[in-house]
């Protein structure tokens, strides 16, 4: 009996910071750049772009997505209420509080349901993680999203990794993997750039280290 095709993992150097990559698609007030994924449409475009579907999949998902418009909402507002969630877990933990017990609900209840698809697969560069469950299943972009946000959380083990950017009206998640520690913006040359012009320009102080802005 010929072996079942392994299921696919995500093609993604981001590794655990999928999760940080995911919450960042609410978008930025400042940063033109990131408009946003306010779709169903745009959330599977994201998926593909980061590697989380392939095209083919792209493709079966899409075909569904126009068949089931109800689903598909019901689908892109799970994904919404989870990017919700994990926003305001990030930014407890940025701020080094207790995330709330509503959004870990949330977050727990949906990991929940995506494990039992998760597979151990073995690749050219060791083993990795592949994801089976039905192939036409909308959400299936969300399962390795979960995952990354229970691989990073516990991997912090209690040291506030999570930052939000310091630039101002910037609402960009990052994990600092910074030898110093103190990285401060999303991106250096966007956020850091217009960061570093705009306080010479005002003159103002130094940032605080965290100052958490909401949507
Ligand atoms: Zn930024």
């Amino acid at each position: 009996m010929a072996s079942p095709k392994p299921p696919r993992g995500p093609q993604l150097d981001l590794a655990g910071d999928l999760c940080v990559a995911f919450v960042n698609t609410a978008g930025s007030r400042t940063n033109n750049r990131q408009q946003g994924v306010q779709s169903y449409e745009e959330l599977l475009t994201w998926s593909q772009r980061v590697g989380l579907v392939s095209t083919a999949e792209a493709l079966r998902l899409g075909q569904r997505a126009t068949e089931e418009a109800e689903l598909v909402q019901a689908v892109f507002a799970k994904a919404a209420k989870v990017r919700s969630a994990l926003f305001r877990i990030f930014l407890a933990v940025a701020g080094e509080k207790e995330a709330r017990a509503a959004d870990l609900g949330v977050v727990n209840s949906e990991l929940a349901a995506a494990m039992p698809n998760v597979r151990l697969v073995p690749g050219e560069e060791g083993f990795t993680y592949g994801w089976a469950g039905e192939e036409d299943a909308l959400d299936r972009m969300l399962w390795p999203v979960l995952h990354s946000t229970a691989e990073l959380l516990i991997s912090l083990a209690g040291r506030p990794q999570v930052r939000q950017c310091a630039a101002k009206g910037c609402m960009l998640f990052f994990v600092d993997r910074s030898p110093s520690g103190r990285r401060v913006w999303c991106e250096r040359q966007t956020c850091g750039n217009r960061d570093k012009s705009l306080r010479s320009y005002h003159r103002v102080g130094k940032y605080s280290r965290f100052s958490p802005r909401r949507y």
